[in-house]
């Protein structure tokens, strides 16, 4: 299969989904997780029009945007060390994967340097699982709060990275849960907090995320072919 049939194949799913929930798919926007994969399939999928890309390694991510011709933009959707914050800057429009105050300190000191704002998302442990990163649920508004008050970042919406279940309708309850996360957010009108993205479903469970109110879908193998 080649970088085109794939994404229009995954297009038409996107769409097939949204129909099924009644939904507007210009609300649903795809994230072409592109890691490990060589910048020149980014220029690929970039031909076949698509404009948004999802890396998770800082150096590999720096090395490719370099090399990529096409004029795309970068989401950074991996766990990222506070360190490594600064080559960010001014490269990427939205970082997915904030789980902890001190990131998003770090984060906003960098963005102040340009004098600009950065779109930011909570990342949230909805699995409970030990070895992935993800505030936990019951820290998950006094962080918001916090992270609020940090006038170079904004806070768009929430991510999660569920457990990977055999049946995407397994994950489904993972999705709702953080569908009803952002709700309760939203309610308590924070200044500065938009409960207006959901970061949620990949490959093999878009579909169900979409079908959940998902509205940037990261996608990666479906795309690019396996990486392993
Ligand atoms: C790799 C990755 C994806 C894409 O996974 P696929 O199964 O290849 O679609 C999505 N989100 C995150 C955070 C990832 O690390």
């Amino acid at each position: 299969m080649s970088i085109q049939s794939n994404l229009q194949h995954i297009r038409d799913r996107i769409q097939a989904a949204c129909v099924r929930a009644d939904r507007n798919p210009e609300d649903v926007r795809l994230v072409a997780v592109s890691k490990t994969k060589p910048a020149d399939m980014i220029d690929t999928a970039a031909e076949a029009g698509q404009t948004l890309f999802g890396e998770n390694y800082v150096q590999e991510f720096l090395a490719k945007s370099e090399e990529v011709n096409a004029s795309v933009d970068w989401h950074f959707i991996g766990s990222l060390q506070s360190n490594k914050v600064k080559y960010l800057r001014d490269k990427v429009s939205m970082i997915h994967s904030v789980d902890r105050l001190s990131l998003a300190k770090e984060i906003n000191r960098q963005w102040k340097k340009s004098g600009e704002t950065v779109d930011i998302l909570i990342q949230i442990n909805l699995g409970e699982e030990e070895t992935k990163s993800g505030t936990e649920e019951n820290a998950l508004e006094q962080l918001v709060r916090e992270v609020a008050a940090l006038p170079h970042v904004r806070i768009r919406g929430l991510m999660a990275l569920p457990p990977y279940l055999d049946d995407p309708e397994e994950v489904r309850p993972f999705f709702k849960r953080l569908r009803q996360l952002a709700e309760k957010l939203d309610k308590l009108h924070i200044p500065g907090v938009e409960m207006r993205e959901l970061s949620m479903g990949m490959s093999h469970d878009f579909e169900v995320a979409i079908e959940e109110g998902a509205t940037l879908v990261r996608v990666g193998s479906a795309i690019f072919g396996s990486r392993y």
